[in-house]
């Protein structure tokens, strides 16, 4: 423990630029902060003293009941669509903007407290977060950071001292977490559902700023600015597919303008492929079951292009001719992200989109089976050599993976691919270490229910490095054993 006082060098732009599109707001005082995992990296790329916030000052810092030197703190206004229905005030209900910092790359990023009290957002809720969830939230944003995956990051999970009830008592938490920005499309919603036009319009020039300064200027900006969303969004969206990932509540709060992937609750991985996975106990109609995020993803950004209509044109009917266009490229986009990602994952360098064809009859080979999604893609690379059954063993009914096979031979054969370069090319796109939902669960329960961070912190080191296969981490990499059962998630409020 060292006694020098954190410092933060913010530079905050929300507050300074954005007056009226939020609430200068304060964190709740906590009985006892105390840091359970502090992300030293990370506050290293953010020039934050890791020494330094590992005090008892950090902590406080940490939970929200202390603003450091320059912080502005806030709760941000927004709306949003939950499962379809849209809810014109959400809000940080139980968060605040601490502040941006500019990182290390130049960076300019949000530091976020979620669990630090009631703000006027807050409706019915406590404003206060849990540690499990807190938790789950470090650990998977992580693994999605080490995956190569856009998405918001973990500073650090502190308790508080408080017990929060739940179904039951819990220990109070609070998640420091660090984003591109909170922009999200539920910010633009926000305005656009009380006809406040001009500020619809300060919000796009301020994310057009943020996130697509090249754009700045352009009399077609604001189209520009929506078409770069789509794009980002069908980028991301592509990356979760190929890695298994469910996010479960993607409702337009929780889709981001920077293309980060925020706010993970009930999101869990795949162990079988399955297009209709739901792993969230209230998503009882499969809305964003795992083969559906695309459809929502347009889904999502249609409600974006509908509050920028005002901006596109004068003449309405021509200015939703423009959005709409750019709404009908998004599945073209996806596919095109989608199917490089697919080709990468099993070896391929060259094609065309005729290979969707190729790459489908893959999928449907694997539909419907028992075999592990990631794991398969690990196997594979022994069956170009000729060497079947680590694949083939994967499967209950091998018949149409067996008639894939040879056609995926003779197409690495065309591109003259040596087994050596093949091996590593796939393992560097196809992870062996995923967030297991019952290692995941596992070292949740151990960090909650006996104090114990271990499990946590071996979880963490695990994921770190999902690409390259290490000894002795073998129960890491194996799909969950029968006993576990179907898997349930719960939002994580
Ligand atoms: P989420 O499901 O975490 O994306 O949250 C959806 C909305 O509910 C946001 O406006 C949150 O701020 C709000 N919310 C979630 N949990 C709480 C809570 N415990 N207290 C107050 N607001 C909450
Ligand atoms: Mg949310």
């Amino acid at each position: 423990m060292t006694h020098h006082t954190p410092r933060f060098t913010f530079d905050n732009s929300y507050a300074r630029e954005l007056d009226g599109f939020y609430v200068p707001w304060e964190g709740d005082k906590v009985p006892e902060p105390r840091i359970l995992l502090l992300n030293t990296e990370l506050a290293e790329e953010l020039a934050l003293d890791p020494e330094a916030l590992d005090s008892d000052e950090g902590a406080a810092i940490l939970a929200g009941a202390r603003a450091p030197e320059g912080a502005e703190t806030l709760a941000q206004a927004y709306a949003g669509h939950q499962f379809g229905g849209f809810s014109p005030q959400l809000g940080d209900g139980r968060a605040i903007l601490m502040g941006e910092l500019i990182d290390s790359q130049g960076r300019r990023r949000d530091l976020h407290l979620k669990g630090s009290g009631r703000t006027p957002f807050s409706r019915g809720g406590d404003g206060k977060a849990v540690l499990g969830p807190v938790l789950r939230e470090f650990v998977i944003g992580e693994a999605m950071h080490a995956l190569g995956i856009p998405t918001t990051r973990a500073l650090s999970a502190v308790t508080t001292g408080e017990t929060i009830w739940r179904e039951t008592a819990k220990p109070g938490a609070v998640l420091a977490r660090v984003a591109a920005s909170h922009l999200r499309v539920g910010t633009f919603q926000y305005f656009a559902a009380r006809g406040e036009r001009d500020r619809v319009r300060q919000l796009a020039e301020y994310a057009i700023a943020r996130h697509d300064p090249e754009l700045a200027g352009r009399d077609d900006r604001y189209l520009a600015f929506l078409r770069a969303v789509i794009r980002r969004q069908a980028a991301l969206i592509a990356q979760w597919m190929h890695v298994g990932f469910v996010h479960g509540v993607m409702n337009t709060d929780n889709m981001t303008i920077s293309g980060e992937t925020i706010d993970y609750g009930p999101c869990a991985f795949i162990d079988t492929f399955d297009a209709k996975a739901v792993f969230s106990s209230i998503d009882h109609g499969g809305r964003y079951a795992y083969g559906n995020q695309p459809v929502i993803a347009q889904w999502n950004l249609a409600r974006l292009a509908e509050t920028l209509v005002p901006l596109l044109h004068d003449d309405e009917k021509e200015a939703i001719r423009l959005a709409t266009e750019e709404l009908e490229e998004f599945p073209e986009v996806y596919s095109a992200h989608w199917l490089a990602g697919a080709r990468a994952k099993i070896g391929l360098t060259e094609g065309d989109d005729s290979d969707i064809g190729f790459v489908n009859a893959l999928y449907a080979a694997m539909a419907g089976q028992t075999v592990d999604h990631t794991l398969f893609f690990r196997a594979l690379p022994q069956a170009a050599e000729g060497e079947d059954a680590p694949v083939i063993e994967l499967f209950d009914d091998a018949t149409a993976i067996r008639e894939w096979l040879p056609h995926w031979r003779s197409r690495l054969a065309a591109e003259g691919r040596d087994p050596a370069t093949l091996r590593a090319a796939m393992d560097a796109v196809n992870p062996l270490y995923i967030p297991r939902n019952h290692k995941v669960e596992e070292a949740l329960r151990a960090a909650e229910a006996e104090g114990d961070m271990g499990p946590i912190t071996r979880l963490l080191e695990v994921l770190g490095a999902p690409y390259e296969e290490r000894d002795g981490l073998e129960d890491y990499a194996r799909p969950a054993p029968g006993s576990f059962g179907p898997y349930k998630t719960f939002c994580g409020t």
